[in-house]
C-alpha cells in the first residue's frame, strides 16, 4: 500500500487521562498518521501545586507511568516525562522533536479545555497542531441527545438512548498493536522521576489498586469472576461487591470501551449483574455529558434555586465539618466510611451516598465543602462524577434524589452493614459490641461505651431532619 500523501513525518502523543498503550484512541490515531511517533506525559505544575505534598494520586500516577514506559519500550518507543507548565512544556517539546502534530485524548473538565485551547494556539506558532479524540467515555459531548436535540437531564431516558445507540463500532478497541512500528525512541526519554524528584513524599498508597494498567488487568480478572453477583452484592460495604476499577477508569489505565464491551456482551447473554454494572458505566458517561452541557454546575447548583439555601456557617459549623472529615460524628457507619476514605483513598458507593447525605442533610453544611474534601482524598476523584454524586445527595443536581428524601444514617447502617462487619474494620472502638448495639452504640450499649473514646452523636437525626426540611423550603417557594 502506498503511504498516504498526508502522512505526517513526526507526531507526539501527549498522555493525560489515558495511561495505557492498549486501545488508546490518540495513540492509535498518531501511529496511523505519522512515520515516527513520540510519547510524553507532563507532570503539570498547575495541577500539582494545588495538592498536598503527600498525595496518593501522585504516587499512583508515577507507578502507572513506569508501566506505560515499560510497555512502550517493549514496542520500540519510550515515554518522555516532563515536569512543568503545559503551555511551556508541550510546545517546547513539540519544537524539540520537530513534530507536526500533537495527539491527545479529550479531557472535558473546564480547566483542561482552557489549557488545551492555550496549548493549541501556542503550537500553531511552531507550525504544529493539536489533534484530540474521544477516549475517556463511550459517548461524549453531543453524541447522545434527545429527539428534540437537547441534552438529557434524567438518567433513565439517557441510559435507554445510550443502549439504543451503542454497537460494535463504539465498543470495539483501537488496534494499536498493528501500527507500533512507528513508535520512536529519543534520548529525551530518561525514565520516570521519583516522588522526591518532583517535591512529593510517599502518601501510603495501599496495594489494593495495583500498578497502572497491570493493576487494572488484575482487578478486572478478579471482578469478572464476581460480575454476575454485582447487582446483589454491590450495596454492602463489607462484601467484595464492586469492581474497584474507578481509579483505573479515572487515569485511563483501563479502556472504558473494553469494560463496556465485556459488560454489554454478558448482558446480552442474560447476565443481570453485568447489566447493572454497565448502568454504572453509563452513569459515568451521563455525568460527563452533564459537565459538557452545563459547566455552571461544576461550581454552583445544577438547579439554580438550590443556591438560595442557607447552609450552616461559623465556628460550630466548622467543628461539625471537622468531625465529619475525621470520622467522629458518633454515627458508626458514617465514621467508618470517612475513616476508610482517609486511610485508603477509596469509599464504597453506598457510603459516599450516606456520608454526603449526612453532611448536607444532618449537619446542614454546604455540599461544596464535602465535594472539596472528597476531591482532596479520593484516589478516583473525578470532577464530573464527584460533582454529580454530591449534587445528587444534596438534591440540587439533575435527576437528584428529592430534597425531602433524607437518609437515616442508623437505618442505612442496619440495612447495609447489618452485622457491623464494615464498622468493626474501621472503628476498632466498637469492635466488641454485639450487632444489635453497633449501629447506635450510645443508645443501645451506654455502659460499654463509657471510656471507649467513641464520640456521642454530634446531632440528633430526628431534629436535623426537621431543620433540613425547613432549610430546603426556600427551594420549594422559588420553584413554584
Ligand atoms: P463499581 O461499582 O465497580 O462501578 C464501575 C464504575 O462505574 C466505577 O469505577 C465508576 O467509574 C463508574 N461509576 C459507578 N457509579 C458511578 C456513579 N454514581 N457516577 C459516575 N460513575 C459511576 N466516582 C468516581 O469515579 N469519582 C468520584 O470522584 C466520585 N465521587 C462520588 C461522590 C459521591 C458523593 C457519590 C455518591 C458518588 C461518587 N462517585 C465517584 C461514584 C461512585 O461512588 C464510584 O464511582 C464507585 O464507588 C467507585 O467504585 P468501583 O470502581 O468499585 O465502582
Amino acid at each position: 500500500m502506498n503511504p498516504s500523501p498526508d502522512r505526517l513525518d513526526r507526531a507526539l502523543v501527549w498522555f493525560r487521562r489515558d495511561l495505557r498503550v492498549d486501545d488508546n484512541a490518540a495513540l492509535y490515531q498518531a501511529l496511523e498518521s505519522a512515520r515516527q511517533v513520540f510519547c510524553a506525559f507532563l507532570l503539570d505544575r498547575d495541577i500539582l501545586a494545588a495538592l498536598p505534598r503527600a498525595d496518593r494520586r501522585v504516587e499512583f500516577i508515577l507507578g502507572a507511568l513506569q508501566v506505560l514506559d515499560e510497555d512502550l519500550r517493549k514496542l520500540g518507543g519510550a515515554l518522555i516525562v516532563r515536569h512543568g507548565f503545559a503551555a511551556d512544556e508541550i510546545p517546547r517539546l513539540a519544537a524539540e522533536l520537530g513534530v507536526q502534530a500533537v495527539f491527545a485524548n479529550h479531557d472535558d473538565e473546564p480547566q483542561a479545555l482552557m489549557r488545551d485551547a492555550q496549548v493549541a494556539d501556542l503550537l500553531k506558532t511552531t507550525n504544529a497542531e493539536l489533534r484530540t479524540f474521544k477516549d475517556h467515555v463511550v459517548f461524549e459531548r453531543r453524541e447522545v441527545m434527545t429527539a428534540a436535540g437537547g441534552p438529557y437531564g434524567v438518567f433513565t431516558p439517557y441510559k435507554n438512548a445510550w443502549l439504543r445507540k451503542v454497537d460494535g463500532f463504539y465498543l470495539s478497541s483501537y488496534p494499536v498493536e498493528r501500527h507500533t512500528h512507528a513508535l520512536a525512541k529519543t534520548a529525551l526519554a530518561t525514565g520516570v522521576p521519583t516522588l522526591e524528584d518532583i517535591g512529593f513524599k510517599p502518601a501510603g498508597l495501599t496495594g489494593h489498586v495495583g500498578q497502572g494498567s497491570r493493576g487494572a488487568a488484575a482487578l478486572l480478572d478478579d471482578f469478572l469472576d464476581r460480575i454476575a453477583d454485582y447487582d446483589k452484592a454491590r450495596d454492602f460495604p463489607a462484601v467484595k461487591g464492586p469492581s474497584y476499577l474507578s481509579v483505573h477508569l479515572r487515569f485511563g489505565t483501563v479502556s472504558v470501551r473494553r469494560l463496556a464491551r465485556i459488560a454489554h456482551q454478558l448482558m446480552q447473554g442474560g447476565d443481570h449483574g453485568a447489566e447493572v454494572w454497565l448502568s454504572e458505566l453509563i452513569w459515568r458517561d451521563f455525568y460527563h455529558q452533564v459537565m459538557h452541557h452545563h459547566p455552571h454546575a461544576m461550581t454552583g447548583a445544577f438547579r439554580p434555586e438550590y443556591d438560595a439555601i442557607r447552609w450552616e456557617t461559623g465556628a460550630a459549623a466548622d467543628a461539625l465539618f471537622a468531625a465529619w472529615c475525621e470520622g467522629r460524628t458518633g454515627y458508626p457507619l458514617v465514621d467508618a466510611a470517612m475513616r476508610q476514605l482517609n486511610q485508603t483513598g477509596y469509599m464504597h458507593n453506598r457510603l459516599r451516598m450516606v456520608t454526603a447525605s449526612f453532611l448536607t442533610k444532618d449537619l446542614g453544611l454546604d455540599w461544596r465543602r464535602g465535594e472539596a474534601y472528597f476531591a482532596l482524598q479520593l484516589l478516583d476523584y473525578d470532577l464530573a462524577a464527584n460533582n454529580g454524586g454530591w449534587q445528587w445527595a444534596s438534591s440540587s443536581g439533575c435527576d437528584a434524589q428529592p430534597y425531602f428524601r433524607i437518609f437515616n444514617p442508623t437505618s442505612q447502617s442496619e440495612k447495609f452493614d447489618a452485622e457491623g462487619r464494615f464498622i468493626r474494620r474501621y472503628c476498632p472502638e466498637l469492635a466488641d459490641l454485639p450487632a444489635k448495639a453497633i449501629h447506635e452504640p450510645w443508645a443501645r450499649a451506654p455502659l460499654q461505651m463509657q471510656g471507649s473514646g467513641y464520640p456521642r452523636p454530634i446531632v440528633d437525626h430526628a431534629v436535623a431532619r426537621e431543620r433540613t426540611l425547613a432549610r430546603y423550603a426556600v427551594v420549594k417557594s422559588r420553584a413554584t
